[in-house]
């Protein structure tokens, strides 16, 4: 299924050129066209589908069983010693295209893309009430 607005179901459609790494039935992977490194990688399912909670298991292990060979090839080819997997879900998260991705972002050491980790902490019993809601909301 293709949404005609989104820009990633017009790549996978071949109406908006891409640098092209690897296409299979169910996946595409390109080059970032602004990359946070070079070697930036993107990879998404060819369906269009907004959010990963939203995606069949089976799809989304489509798409996840082919992030280690990736990975290895943009790591080898930049050199990079580290990478981010990032996968935005969400205006909020920082998901600016509504069509699952996952970024290979290569990381080198004080390359300044750093991100604040404002780690907290809980109050006094609240993470056993957020477990609870979790574990109700799972139906466990
Ligand atoms: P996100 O913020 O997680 O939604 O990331 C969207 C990513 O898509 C950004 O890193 C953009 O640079 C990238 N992007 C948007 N349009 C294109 C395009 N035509 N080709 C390649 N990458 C793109």
């Amino acid at each position: 299924m293709r949404d005609h607005n989104c820009v990633f179901c017009r790549i996978v459609a071949g109406e908006i050129p891409c640098l092209k790494i690897h296409e299979d039935d169910h996946i595409l992977s390109f080059l970032d066209i602004g990359p946070l490194a070079e070697g930036h990688t993107l990879v998404i399912p060819k369906d269009h589908v907004e959010r990963l909670e939203e995606m069949a298991p089976e799809h989304v292990a489509a798409i996840t069983a082919h992030l280690p060979r990736l990975a290895r090839a943009v790591l080898e080819a930049t050199r990079a010693p580290a990478y981010n997997l990032l996968q935005n879900n969400g205006a909020e998260s920082g998901q600016v295209v509504p069509h699952v991705h996952f970024h290979i972002i290569p990381r080198f050491d004080a390359d300044g893309l750093g991100y604040r980790w404002n780690a907290g902490k809980y109050e006094e019993g609240r993470a056993g009430e957020v477990l609870k809601n979790v574990l109700a909301a799972l139906g466990a």
